[in-house]
């Protein structure tokens, strides 16, 4: 390719630093620079922070640098022909699960952005940003599907880390957020907020079909933002206590629940709302005994996915219905705790009190 023309160098150390420093595209091609402290090779407009000049050295091209014994940088990928840029923006989209914009694109393969826009469109039938958008929703899809807890799936697939993110997957996935949660647009939820003996203040919410979230916390505003983050396109009312008969009446036994009381009218109606696996998941930590623990391989086992530790393990973090999906009765094979959503004091306070008056649901 274009490389394979020999040419005189058209630059001395000095204009390349120069040029380096600059980041000029324009010199993209005519050399690159190698960074003794990282081993990698660069072209002159990578936008990986600058080196101190005395790590640099130059070379005529990316093989010359590998002779030397460096590697190519894979943020800037020194070795595509300068001659595609298009072809050379594609591969640095594909090469990283960060935001480009078109202008931070465009500068990188030294086009102008309109320029780019229009070629990589005509090319790939899709503007550079919604190539990324695609991607990302891809790396999205396959974590969902792998188990993996929303919060978590987002943020590795580029989403980043507020809870806006919730809202912006779901309109671009076509699905309410709170992963899967199956028809929570337009969804009637009810809650109240109570005190209780595990936390501070516990947020118990209904549907029609039942309880569908148990969350523990501190602060009321707290738990009202965490309902919305699992819940956030359904209609969210919170009811005074006692005005509605059927909140009321599950929350008594949501309570009885927790304090390990064997209710005398069969066990609470539950909305579990997930993903098929995470439902199964869910369902057989209701298996679990009070008083008992199983490992998270004994939780995979007994859906019979017993190679999907981490897939089960993603679907209990996501566990949204505290102490009635008893989550915290899971833990590591060696014995240790492992994680807790709600923390590990209170996965801790848990178990000891059940260990200390095992009573069988
Ligand atoms: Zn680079």
């Amino acid at each position: 390719m274009i490389m394979t023309m020999p040419f005189k160098a058209t630059w001395t150390p000095a204009s390349a630093w120069a040029a380096v420093v600059a980041r000029d595209p324009a010199l993209d091609g005519r050399f690159v620079f190698a960074v003794r402290t990282t081993g990698v090779y660069c072209r002159p407009s990578c936008s990986a922070r600058r080196p101190n000049r005395t790590n640099v050295s130059f070379f005529q091209d990316g093989a010359a640098a590998r002779d030397g014994g460096y590697r190519a940088c894979r943020r800037c990928h020194p070795d595509l022909p300068v001659s595609d840029p298009v072809a050379a923006a594609r591969r640095l989209l594909e090469g990283t699960e960060a935001r480009l914009t078109l202008d931070r694109l465009a500068s990188l393969v030294a086009l102008s952005a309109g320029h780019l826009q229009r070629r990589f469109k005509a090319r790939y039938g899709m503007s550079p940003r919604t190539f990324q958008d695609r991607r990302r929703q891809d790396r999205l899809r396959a974590a969902l599907r792998g188990g993996m807890a929303v919060s978590r799936a987002t943020y590795d697939a580029g989403y980043g880390s507020s809870s806006r993110v919730y809202e912006r997957a779901g309109s671009e996935l076509g699905m309410t957020p709170g992963q899967f949660a199956r028809g929570a647009k337009g969804l009637a939820i009810r809650y109240t907020i109570v005190d209780s003996p595990i936390a501070h203040r516990l947020l118990v919410a209904v549907t029609d079909r039942g309880v569908c979230a148990v969350l523990p916390g501190t602060t009321d505003a707290g738990l009202e933002v965490a309902l919305a983050a699992e819940f956030p396109k359904a209609d969210r009312v919170r009811i005074d206590r006692g005005a509605d008969a059927w909140l009321t009446n599950l929350v008594r036994r949501v309570g009885q629940e927790i304090g390990g009381k064997v209710g005398t009218t069969g066990p609470v109606s539950l909305d579990l709302r997930g993903t098929a696996f995470q439902e199964r998941v869910w369902r057989a930590l209701l298996e679990v005994p009070r008083g008992i623990t199983r490992s998270y391989a004994e939780i995979a086992g007994a859906i019979g996915k017993p190679r999907s530790v981490r897939a089960v393990a993603g679907a209990i973090a996501h566990n949204r219905l505290a102490v009635v999906v008893p989550c915290h009765r899971v833990i590591r094979g060696d014995g240790s705790l492992a994680g807790y959503r709600w923390g590990l004091p209170m996965k801790e306070r848990l178990l000891a009190v059940e260990r200390g008056s095992p009573r069988q649901r």
